[in-house]
């Protein structure tokens, strides 16, 4: 799409985090130039007075394939919760299942104002994620969940594991015109055999694909981690040749100094989940710390049915607030957490280069927020109102790829009455399915 959005409040995380009043032309599928009075070299022109542009949103730690589990697994820790209810949800998935709870996600992660997300797959029927992440028009990266190993009904052979992986990395890595991404997606180290692993890292280098996993969440399961390998989740993953800068670790809540300095060393991304972490009842992790040591740090909100939403503005907020009593009111600032969403996103899954900031030559994923509403005016500092304030509620449009997604507050891809209706309906008979 070629299209000049005019006088826009612009915040473009740009080195200098610069703030400035104008114009964005958009030609194809990049930000070709940004400034004061550009002029229109004959393309559809959008008036943004009063309207600001932020760099498109970024999660990099999301479950579509559980969004249809929400409000059904309450009040457990993470090792109950999964085996009791997720595990047994996954494995229950159709088609048409699993179909709707990826819809059901992305129709709420687009409204949130996100473009791209990194997302753990489901263990079987993974075309459907990847056919509605290219129909929903988001920037993805997803890949079906490894699990062939521990004393669990839901795990596969190495070698399904393995070769499933494979050719679902064959028919998706790259499409839509080039906005699919395949990561790789053991579950976590408990779940994984020695066989898996190398299997794993083998695939990594031929493909150069980021590797998403979950680490050190909960105590008990950094507890056997320990007695089941000998070493400590991030350990782990440096023992297995595993520990790189396409290394992305969900939670590392328990993390002891020694694995923050490896975290720093081996520049592994932590994906922060803070409304997962506290519904879980898994604890805080050190995120300050993290920051200060120079880590990169990003937010993602986890699965449905353990945060209860997958609204971005919400763990933009706890993540801003949560760490503050333990560490201070100024160890953690609202351009830290804009930072994690933007930046810190687009490093973590690698594309820094192209995500994260609004530059020229950078891709057109933007988000225009109308921040002149009742609950987020007034204010002296762009990124509080942002962080503090500002709710799904004030995304107003959200550009993926230099192709309009939501327009006044609403996805494109797809009609909300039909999804709620489809999403009951399913929900239904998959919870007979496992009764
Ligand atoms: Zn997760």
């Amino acid at each position: 799409m070629n299209i000049l959005l005019k006088n826009a409040t612009i915040v473009t995380q740009n080195a200098d985090r610069d703030i400035i009043e104008g114009d964005i032309l958009i030609q194809e599928n990049r930000i070709q130039s940004l400034g004061p009075n550009l002029p229109n070299p004959g393309v559809e022109e959008l008036d943004l007075t009063g309207f600001t542009v932020i760099p498109g949103l970024i999660q990099t730690h999301v479950h579509l394939c559980q969004t249809l589990f929400r409000n059904l697994a309450d009040d457990l820790e993470l090792l109950d919760w999964l085996s009791r209810h997720i595990w047994p949800m996954e494995m229950a998935h159709t088609e048409a299942s699993l179909r709707v709870s990826a819809q059901l996600g992305l129709f709420e992660i687009l409204r949130s104002g996100v473009t791209s997300i990194l997302d753990m797959g489901n263990g079987r029927h993974m075309d459907v994620v990847f056919e509605e992440m290219v129909r929903s028009g988001i920037r993805g990266f997803s890949g079906k969940v490894m699990m062939d190993y521990g004393d669990q009904p839901y795990k596969e052979t190495t070698r399904e594991a393995l070769e499933s992986t494979e050719s679902l990395i064959k028919r998706w890595h790259g499409a839509g015109n080039g906005r699919i991404h395949y990561a790789l997606a053991p579950r976590f180290v408990l779940s994984c055999s020695e066989a898996l692993w190398e299997g794993i890292n083998d695939l990594a280098h031929r493909y150069t694909l980021l590797i998403h996993s979950h680490a050190s969440e909960n105590r008990k399961e950094v507890a056997l981690v320990k007695q089941q390998t000998g070493w400590d989740n991030v350990e782990f993953f440096i023992r297995k040749g595993l520990a790189s800068p396409k290394l992305c670790l969900a939670h590392c809540v328990w993390v002891s100094e020694q694995e923050l300095e490896y975290l720093r060393e081996y520049r592994i991304n932590v994906l922060h989940c803070p409304s997962a972490n506290l519904k879980l009842g898994s604890g805080f992790a050190p995120i300050p710390r993290m920051l200060h040591k120079g880590i990169n740090v990003s937010l993602g909100s986890d699965g449905a049915p353990c945060n209860n939403n997958l609204d971005i503005f919400i763990d933009m907020r706890l993540a801003s607030l949560i760490h503050k009593p333990r560490f201070g009111v100024t160890s953690i600032t609202a351009q830290d957490v804009f930072d994690m969403v933007t930046i810190n996103g687009a490093r973590t899954l690698g594309l820094s280069d192209h995500l994260g900031s609004i530059e020229p030559g950078k891709l057109a994923d933007l988000t225009v927020l109308d921040l002149n509403k009742v609950q987020v005016v007034p204010a002296d500092n762009i990124y509080s109102q942002i962080v503090y304030s500002a709710q799904t509620q004030n995304v107003v449009h959200v550009i993926v790829d230099g192709n309009w997604v939501v327009k006044d507050g609403l996805p494109l891809a797809y009609n909300k009455d039909e999804i709620v209706d489809r999403a009951w309906n399913e929900c239904s008979a998959l919870l007979k399915r496992i009764s």
